[in-house]
């Protein structure tokens, strides 16, 4: 046995060293071995409840709560509810139940910003009376006006220099309701001329008589979300708050506020989000495609939702591994969506049981066989687990096969059926071509063939099929990429990024002649249809007997060699 190098060996290198460590872990290693926190690692995810998580939003709770894992620390979900006009009860519970699904565990530590609103209104009465914080009656055009440029400095406004009485007054009075929305606001006093905009003297608390979902017609002030943010991390004991890049310019500003209030300092790390090639994140883009009818839902199996992911077939390991994979960096890439497809295949090439389904049936008469002929043969569950048991399929005279893979006029390394050819039918024998039956126009509408039951036999091709006496009759739906173009977002000049939906994204099969035993399977249930792809019952449009199948992901290889 390798010998595990123990924690107090000299020859172990220091925390900080660790090879194959990301950047975030070499920063938290860092601070470990600086006695940092009291060695505490306690991070969090803070979704807005806007809308449905996608899979960049699965990076960032796999990151935070693997975190917390790996260093045995913490991890909290919270939600930043600052914005009521957008947020609703509905995101809230379907964000809990998808982290919930992908296995990410906040054990009794679910919190809202809206639960610290009293703290926050007292933090901002604080930072009036040490003179830090303003009540100002610009309109928001007007202080625009005022904030400059990237380039031009900001100006003072004439009610900057208000005394602490007056804005505590005033500040009083837009809490009572005495003003109407967007008069007034609290901005913090910083510095109009800062490099930084988000410092020249940012909006802290605006008028808004919007229903909250939680606090009701309580407030009718909202502190913004720079207000509130990283007082919020610091309340909970956020030691490492993990943000995407865009954020990297707020850090001072939240920075300001934590030693403004003398209050705990997380330190604040930026990564790059995940970005996926053929496909949009954004949640106002989301929320369009869904409002707009473009898709079926927000559960839509061609998003990347994680309630798409999941009724496409997708299993919360194979999103855990897929955001292991890509790792976290600081610049910004996008990762072709092969990654994802390949850690559902892997998953599922280990654990669905295999099966077999015509998707795009061709009638082939077995004409040595008797019609009431039913032989039974034995197929494996799972080529590499035999644990996983083999189930009996029936074979008639009459049965179906791929239309794709008969070919009149083959070429000489189609190793399928062609005319004068033979094929292995799946765990049951060989078949040889005989006479092809067509239709008026000249298209084979069935195959006869004669069948050889000797499976020691060798040819190179081996087929899957189904009996047509026995074959059931099921929807098959069959998945393509939303969008046609790698970057949605680039369009001609005008044009939005719906100009690149894939009108082909969806294809349903009414046809597809599936084996007996895919009648009875349980809704949520994952197979592997033989040759054609990894296929996922739909929990939603089955019914008892009459499943519908998704297809989760195609296969990456074919049997073609496997008896
Ligand atoms: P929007 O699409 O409106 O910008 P958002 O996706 O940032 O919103 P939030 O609810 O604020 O939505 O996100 C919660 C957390 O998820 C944030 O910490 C954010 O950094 C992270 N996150 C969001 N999108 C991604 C992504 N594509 N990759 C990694 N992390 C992400
Ligand atoms: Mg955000």
């Amino acid at each position: 046995m390798p010998s595990t190098p123990s924690a107090s060996s000299h020859d172990t290198p220091p925390e900080n060293q660790r090879p194959g460590r990301n950047f975030i872990q070499q920063l938290i290693d860092a601070d470990l071995a600086a006695g940092r926190y009291g060695g505490r690692v306690h991070t969090r995810f803070p979704p807005e409840p806007n809308g449905y998580l996608h899979i960049g939003h699965a990076k960032s709770i796999c990151l935070n709560a693997g975190l917390a894992r790996e260093y045995g620390g913490r991890f909290n979900l919270r939600f930043d509810d600052t914005n009521p006009a957008k947020e609703e009860q509905e995101y809230v519970d379907s964000i809990q139940e998808d982290i919930r699904w992908l296995g990410a565990d906040w054990e009794d530590r679910l919190f809202f910003a809206s639960d610290y609103f009293d703290q926050l209104y007292e933090w901002a009465v604080q930072l009036i009376q040490a003179g830090r914080a303003y009540v100002c009656d610009l309109d928001a055009e007007a202080m625009r006006e005022h904030r400059g440029t990237l380039t031009e400095p900001g100006r003072a406004c004439c009610y900057r220099e208000r005394s602490v009485e007056e804005n505590l007054d005033l500040f009083a009075r837009m809490k009572a309701g005495e003003f109407a929305d967007g008069t007034r606001t609290l901005r913090a006093k910083i510095d109009m001329a800062s490099p930084n905009l988000n410092l020249r003297d940012p909006v802290m608390y605006r008028i808004k008589r919007a229903h909250h979902h939680r606090t009701g017609d309580t407030w009718c002030i909202y502190p913004s979300y720079d207000f509130t943010h990283g007082q919020c991390d610091s309340l909970e004991g956020i030691t490492h708050s993990i943000c995407t890049l865009e954020f990297e310019n707020h850090r001072p500003l939240y920075d300001w506020f934590c030693d403004a209030l003398g209050i705990h300092h997380p330190q604040q790390i930026e990564f790059a989000r995940l970005n996926l090639s053929y496909t949009v994140m954004s949640k106002r883009k989301l929320l369009q495609l869904v409002t707009e009818n473009h898709v079926s839902g927000w559960d839509d199996p061609r998003l990347l939702t994680l309630r798409g992911l999941r009724r496409r077939g997708y299993t919360a390991t194979s999103i855990r591994a897929f955001c292991e994979r890509i790792g976290v960096a600081k610049q910004y890439s996008v990762i072709d969506m092969a990654w994802l497809e390949d850690a559902i295949r892997e998953d599922l090439n280990a654990h669905a049981p295999r099966a077999m389904g015509v998707l795009r049936p061709l009638k082939v008469v077995l004409t040595n066989l008797p019609a009431d002929a039913e032989r039974i043969c034995q197929a494996a569950n799972h080529p590499q687990q035999p644990d996983m048991g083999t189930r009996e399929v029936p074979l008639t005279r009459e049965i179906y096969i791929e239309q794709s893979d008969f070919l009149e006029d083959a070429p000489k390394k189609f190793f399928r059926l062609k005319p004068g050819g033979a094929v292995r039918l799946r765990s049951a024998g060989i078949i040889e071509c005989g006479e092809m039956i067509k239709n008026a126009a000249g298209e084979v509408t069935e195959v006869h063939c004669t069948f050889d039951p000797d499976l020691t036999r060798k040819v190179k091709g081996t087929i899957h099929w189904v009996s047509a006496r026995h074959a059931i009759s099921a929807e098959v739906r069959l998945y393509d990429h939303l969008f046609a173009a790698e970057n949605p977002d680039q369009t001609a000049e005008g044009g939005t990024f719906l100009d690149n939906l894939n009108p082909h994204s969806l294809e349903v099969l009414t046809t597809a002649k599936l084996e007996p035993s895919l009648g009875q399977v349980a809704s949520g249930a994952h197979y592997q249809f033989e040759r054609t792809g990894y296929f996922y019952v739909d929990p939603v449009d089955s019914q008892p007997g009459q499943p519908v199948f998704n297809r989760t992901a195609t296969l990456r290889d074919s049997w073609a060699k496997a008896k």
